[in-house]
């Protein structure tokens, strides 16, 4: 059997790597209501179809005036009310002058300040600045294009739309909107020790919990998991079933049969439909029997580790970013971020480790907690974790306090 048995850091290269072929591909483009572009992928951009804002537009609720005027400690006489959805048709605003305005509403022509209502005091129609106040020109006021101007890009293609860009395009009138169609991702779990959810299993039997994880870990990931059936721990069967997969779907993830065992026949059957390995294993715990390689036709496939907990850690930091690449976004790797340990911990070297942990998010750093397990098979424990402490492989001691990587899901 091949063995390509690389760092984390190698086999985060090749990832990356491939990852960079793939996005050069284009996929095929579809047209969807706005709301429905949530979590898809942009193939057009979304292009400011006129200055943003529009007119030079009030952000408080006060008056449009010269902010020569108020420096003067001049009084002004208010000579009309604007609220937003009108336009100012009247003279253009002259020296002395005061226009009641109110949020989002047009600043008239000849105002350069609009003060807030707060700051001034007002008799009849005469309007004073507080005495301690000063106003600039251009004081709450954003001027016309100020944000966007007309043509201009504000969501570009690649983006994975969020609500922040749901919002851009409803304010440049996008009803429908050009997504990446969602690649196929084939799941294939083996192993006859699997049952389905719907049997009872046996005192030695196990329900198959891979395919759901994956599929739920897919659809998050911006894919369309495609569940095929269990596989036996046989080659011709096993054989197969990828050779369906292919025809259906643009990647495959198998899960269990990778280790050394003796029936760990997936890389048999991998080997016999021609297919290349960038990596057979990955100096990592969880995760170390992961396969990483290429069938005939650019057909990428993932041969999984079968203990839960393995399955999900690979599928984030090697799966994720393949599909990534296939459904058109533009960074799509895993996402890491910083947090505080609570508790000391202790590992042997030579492993990168991903141990699952409880991180409490706050508006200063967040702390994680290493949740205690009984290794890469305890699903509880994940399910009790939103994240995995990343311990690097030349590190046997973390001290409480440090501040430490966590692998978000
Ligand atoms: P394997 O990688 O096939 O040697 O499997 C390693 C461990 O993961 C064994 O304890 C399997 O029973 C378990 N396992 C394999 N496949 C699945 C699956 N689809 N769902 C849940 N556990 C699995
Ligand atoms: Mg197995």
């Amino acid at each position: 059997m091949t063995n390509l048995l690389l760092s984390y850091t190698a086999a985060a290269e090749s990832i990356r790597a491939h990852a960079d072929i793939l996005r050069r591909q284009k996929s095929s483009i579809e047209k969807v209501p706005l709301l429905a572009s949530l979590g898809r992928v942009l193939a057009e951009p979304v292009l400011a179809d006129r200055d943003q804002p529009p007119f030079p537009r009030s952000t408080r609720d006060g008056f449009a005036c010269r902010a020569q005027d108020l420096q003067a400690k001049q009084s002004l006489h208010i000579v009309g009310q604007l609220r937003a959805g009108e336009m100012w048709t009247g003279e253009p605003l002259a020296s002395g002058q005061a226009i009641e305005i109110m949020t989002g509403a047009p600043v008239p022509e000849g105002a350069d300040c609009v003060v807030m209502i707060e700051h001034v005091q007002v008799e009849g129609a005469m309007l004073g600045l507080e005495p301690e106040r000063t106003m600039a020109a251009g004081e709450n006021i954003v001027s016309a294009g100020a944000e966007a101007t007309a043509g201009s890009t504000i969501v570009p293609v690649g983006t994975r739309m969020a609500a922040s860009h749901i919002a851009a395009a409803a304010a440049c009138g996008y009803a429908h909107i050009s997504v990446y169609r969602r690649p196929r991702v084939a799941i294939l779990a083996t192993g006859d020790e699997l049952v389905s959810l719907d049997q009872t299993p046996l005192a030695y039997q196990i329900r198959n919990s891979n395919s759901y994880s994956l599929a739920a870990q897919v659809t998050l990931a911006g894919g369309e998991a495609v569940m095929l059936p269990v596989a036996p721990d046989q080659t011709e069967k096993t054989e197969a079933l990828i050779r369906s997969a292919m025809e259906d779907s643009d990647l495959l993830l198998l899960s269990g049969g990778v280790s050394m065992g003796k029936y760990d026949f997936v890389e048999q059957a991998l080997l016999h439909l021609g297919a290349e390995f960038f990596f057979t294993g990955v100096k990592m715990q969880p995760g170390r029997p992961v396969v990483f390689g290429q069938l005939p036709q650019q057909y990428y496939f993932f041969g999984l580790p079968g203990n839960p907990v393995s399955t999900m850690v690979t599928f984030l930091l090697f799966a994720q970013p393949l599909i990534a690449a296939l459904s058109g976004v533009l960074h799509g790797e895993p996402r890491f971020l910083l947090a505080r340990l609570g508790h000391a911990h202790r590992v042997k070297a030579g492993l990168t480790r991903f141990l699952p942990a409880r991180v409490d998010y706050g508006i200063h750093t967040p702390q994680a907690a290493i949740v205690s397990w009984q290794g890469s098979g305890d699903l509880a424990s994940v399910a009790s974790a939103n994240g995995f402490v990343v311990v690097p492989s030349d590190a046997v001691d973390i001290t409480a306090g440090e501040l430490v990587s966590v692998l978000l899901p």
